[in-house]
């Protein structure tokens, strides 16, 4: 089966421009990744916010959350979309690790079920999980019940992988209006700092973007989809560490903002402060 996902940026020096991008599924043996997960009985950390009770998705159990907020740094939150991709996601999360740095996953449902290996190493490793649709349509062109549809059947995929409550949205393209916004029951997440790594396939430019862009409470789009932005979060990690920031998930972002702590379904984001209604 072939595969077209497309890719866009919403804000940002992108100029909305729209993109492409292929995957020839069928060419992406599963097998690539040989991540290897085990069971994480007696993890001595402390409760994550979103662990299940629940029993379901195999004998394997979401670990304790891994690393706390320093409240006196900076913080920026990172965020990957359309993934998982068996040869970039792992990439990616071997230089998070590298930094110590946390990440939000914004995965496609039908990629996700290609790679369960994938969604429990993020969790596995402190990152999260968050609901990007299931086949990346145009929200604008669905219906309210088709929208809620292709967020159901991406929170149910994840949960055959992992007993883990997906509590962020991001609609594809970032693209927000009304029938979605009373289809999502949790927050969503778009961005203030496009990297534009979907079109420069540049490392020194998604760097470069980071630079100009960054601020504390952003919020960072990535894809870990392009080789290229794999070979660019090295320099970036390091330049935010620089800097005195600390990278945490998209969740621990809001949860540590106070604004958005009293969030409603539906309510958008763009950075740790909420958007102007
Ligand atoms: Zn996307």
């Amino acid at each position: 089966m072939f595969v077209v996902l497309l890719v866009m940026c919403v804000a940002g020096a992108c100029n909305s421009e729209q993109l492409n991008m292929q995957t020839n599924s069928s060419a992406e043996g599963k097998t690539a990744d040989n991540t290897t997960i085990s069971s994480s009985s007696n993890d001595p950390r402390e409760n994550r916010g979103n662990q299940r009770k629940e029993e379901g998705a195999g004998d394997w159990t979401v670990p304790k959350k891994l690393t706390a907020l320093d409240p006196k740094k900076k913080h920026v939150a990172l965020s990957f979309d359309d993934g998982p991709h068996h040869l970039v996601t792992p990439r990616v999360l071997d230089i998070l690790a590298k930094y110590n740095a946390h990440a939000t996953f914004f995965v496609l449902g039908n990629r996700a079920g290609d790679y369960p290996e994938l969604i429990r190493r993020m969790i596995q490793e402190g990152h999260e999980v968050g609901n990007h649709s299931w086949s990346h349509p145009r929200f604008s062109d669905l219906s309210q019940q088709e929208i809620k549809t292709q967020i159901g059947k991406t929170d149910q995929e994840i949960a055959k992988t992992v007993n883990y409550d997906v509590s962020l949205v991001r609609p594809p393209y970032g693209e927000i209006n009304d029938r979605v916004q009373s289809a999502v029951d949790g927050p969503i997440v778009n961005w203030s700092v496009d990297t534009c790594d979907w079109k420069s396939r540049n490392p020194q430019s998604i760097l470069e973007e980071v630079q100009r862009q960054v601020e504390d409470g952003a919020i960072i789009l990535m894809h870990d989809i392009y080789p290229s932005t794999a070979d660019g979060l090295d320099k970036v990690l390091n330049w935010l560490g620089e800097q005195g920031y600390q990278v945490v998930t998209v969740g621990d972002l809001l949860e540590f903002s106070t604004e958005a702590n009293s969030s409603k379904a539906g309510e958008v984001f763009f950075s740790s402060k909420k958007a102007a209604s």
